[in-house]
Formats: C-alpha cells, structure tokens, sequence
C-alpha cells in the first residue's frame, strides 16, 4: 500500500485544472484555443541569461554545487532583501530553492508538525492545500470575500486560528491580483503574533505592482524572527523552468532547512544558480521590461470592463491576473469556463479552481500578446452579456 499521505495529496478531490487538461486536448486534435489559463510569460527567458548559463556550464559549473545555495548568490540575494526591505538580511537568512513551490514545501515541513492545522487565505494558489497534506497537516482555507476586494479580514484569521501552527499569505494574489494593504497585513501580523503563529508570506509577485506598493510583512515589528518569505525568479525573470527560488527567515529555521534540502533536492543546479545570479545584476530596468505587458494588458482587461456590465471585477493591483465575477450570468465558475472553452475555444480558469471564496468568478491569466489578449477578453465577456 502506497502512503496514506501520498495518496491524500489532492484531498481526494480533482487538482482544479480540468480545463486546462481540456484545453491541451482540444489543442492536440487541432482545434483552435486561446489560452488563459497558466501563469507563465509569452516571453521565452532572455538569452543574456541562457548564455550565462551555458557558459558557465561549458566551463565545468556542472557538479554538485553548494546545498543551501552557492555563496555569492545568497549574499546578492540577501543584500536584495535587505535593499528593498531595510531588515537586516545575511546570507545566513537564505536558502536557495527550486522555485518557490519547493520553498512552500519546505516552509510548510519546517513549521508544521503531523497533524496541524495551517492556514492560508482563500482563494489562494491552486498548490496549497496539496503543499500542506503533502507535509501530514490539515489544511485550513480563510476565506477573503469578494465585497471586501478579497482582502483578508484579521478577525476571521483569528477565528480559523484554534489549533493552527502557520498561516500562509500571498501578495501580490494569485489568482485575485490584489494587493493587500498596510492596513491588512498590520492586522495579520497582530493576530500571528497574538496567536503564536508563523507567517510564510508567498511575494513571488513581488515586481508586478501596478497599483499601491508592495509591503513584506516580514519587515513589520515582531515579525522577522517569525515570518518565512517565500521568493521566485520564475515571475520576476521569466525563468519558470529554471526552478529557482528562495526562503528567507530566521537563521534557525534556514539551519534546519538545509538539513532537509541535504535529505531531498541536494542544492540547485550550479550553472542555474550563476544564471540566477548574474540575472540579479540585470536590475530593476529589466525586471520592469519582464513585467510592463501585464500592466498594458491590465489597462486594456480595466478599459474593455468599463464599456459593459455583465461583469465585475476587483481590478488587478498586481501579478498576472484578473478575477472576473460571472454570477450574473447565473452559472458558476467552472460551467462558464467549460462553456467558454466548448464553444468559443477560449480557456480561463474557474473561480472554483483556487478555493470556495472564488465561487462564480473566472481567473484570466493576462499572458497572450495585447491584441489577442483584447480579442479573447471581449469575446468573453460578450458570452457573459448574452
Ligand atoms: N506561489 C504563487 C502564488 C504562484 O502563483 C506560483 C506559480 O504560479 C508559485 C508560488 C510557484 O512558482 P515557482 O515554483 O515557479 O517559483
């Protein structure tokens, strides 16, 4: 018999990307479909990088490299860190990942023990629940309503909170786009603090800001010494398929960290991880280039909403999506969807896909050219008005 947690991952339910399995069929018996569905770039990573990248692995970078990160890379990310947070940040704080998913694995199994309950913000990142059983916890969704622009409600935090040892945040929000707000993220540390929790905050959004600013709630008083950040260059970079992340937090946890990164990954790639750093040393420039068509594409999703009124929609503060809200249509997230996809060939994720509190909402990934992007959205909301 396979593990009882092995086999619990998806809770016993589907993983939420019917449609996006739909859409893949569809595509290989060669029908038309736009896509909108996963969170990843119409742009391939910059050659600049993949050069980097094989020139260093051309030049013997090719063995086991350091396991919690190759030295000059955790001390470019600290200073990173410590730059745009004013925490102090040593390369001691940091621990080199593959991606972010790998840091929330390892973040959940550094805070969790069999059994406990861990928290996150619903809707929320379609990995989470599964990140959390996959670590022997139980699973705790709080859910941010849609009339409160899906900002997180503290006192429904504290509510959740009997028995829990984590909550997990994500700001800039997948799937909503939002930003949480000062307000909200002084709240939270109030109750994590009250409450004696860790935060792992998820900022792999961190350089899609379009509205408002991004605030790492690690930087709030009490904080540091209880938070886990969990950081990407899949988004900031477009490097999704290098498989580079990191986990800042106390140097405690991080020691302990490595001790688990011993036992499973056995470190990053070295040639990836010189990619990932001389990638830092692009600078802000670049990873504004990286993410101006998501703010361009916003401004055309907000301009093509405001011309109608079948549907609503918390405009995107940042990331790479918009979460649109279809109840009046009278269907919900998923028969909209596999409508829309059936006769329209246009795939969007449903609401549902990413927890309860999305329920007759739809998530559109904003990650096809403008004029396509344009193109789908109007149609789809056309469908909505019919
Ligand atoms: N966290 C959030 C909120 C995400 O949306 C994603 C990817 O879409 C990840 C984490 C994981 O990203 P990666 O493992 O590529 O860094």
């Amino acid at each position: 018999e396979l593990s009882q947690r092995i086999k619990g991952i998806n809770g016993g339910g589907s993983d939420g990307w019917g449609i996006f399995y739909r859409a893949r069929q569809m595509k290989a018996e060669g029908r038309a479909v736009t896509e909108l569905t996963i969170g990843e770039h119409d742009i391939r990573t910059d050659p600049l990088i993949l050069n980097h990248m094989h020139k260093t692995a051309l030049a013997g970078t090719t063995g086991y490299a350091m396991i919690p990160g190759i030295a000059p890379l955790r001390e470019a990310v600290a200073k990173r860190v410590q730059a745009q947070t004013g925490v102090q940040t040593l390369p001691e704080n940091v621990l080199i990942t593959a991606g972010g998913q790998a840091a929330l694995y390892a973040a959940h199994h550094a805070v969790c023990n069999p059994g406990d309950r861990a928290m996150f913000i619903d809707p929320h990142y379609a990995t989470y629940p599964g990140t959390v059983r996959a670590n022997g916890a139980i699973p705790v969704p709080v859910p941010a309503r849609p009339e409160a622009g899906f900002q997180p409600d503290p006192a429904v935090i504290a509510a959740h909170a009997e028995g829990a040892t984590s909550l997990l945040i994500n700001s800039p929000n997948n799937p909503t786009g939002v930003i949480y707000s000062r307000e909200t993220l002084e709240g939270i540390a109030r109750v994590v603090q009250d409450k004696d929790l860790w935060l792992i905050s998820d900022e792999v959004y961190d350089t899609q800001v379009w509205d408002g600013a991004h605030l790492s709630p690690r930087t709030l008083p009490g904080m540091a010494e209880r938070t886990l950040v969990i950081g990407s260059m899949s988004k900031s970079h477009a490097m999704t398929g290098s498989r580079i992340g990191w986990i800042i937090g106390p140097v405690e946890a991080i020691t302990h960290l490595i001790n688990l990164a011993t036992n499973t990954n056995y470190g990053v790639p070295g040639y990836i991880q010189e990619a990932a750093l001389f990638a830092l040393t692009l600078g802000a420039d670049f990873e504004a280039r990286i993410a101006e068509p998501f703010q361009r594409r916003r401004a055309i999703a907000l301009d093509l909403l405001a011309r109608q009124n079948a549907v609503r929609a918390v405009p995107p503060q940042g990331a790479m999506y918009t979460m649109l809200d279809i109840r009046a249509t009278g269907l919900d997230g998923n028969a909209f969807a596999a409508h829309l996809l059936e006769e329209h060939g246009i795939a969007v994720m449903p609401g549902e896909s990413f927890g309860q509190a999305a329920t007759g909402h739809i998530r559109v990934a904003m990650t096809i050219p403008d004029a396509p992007f344009s193109a789908a959205f109007q149609t789809l909301l056309d469908v909505a008005g019919e």
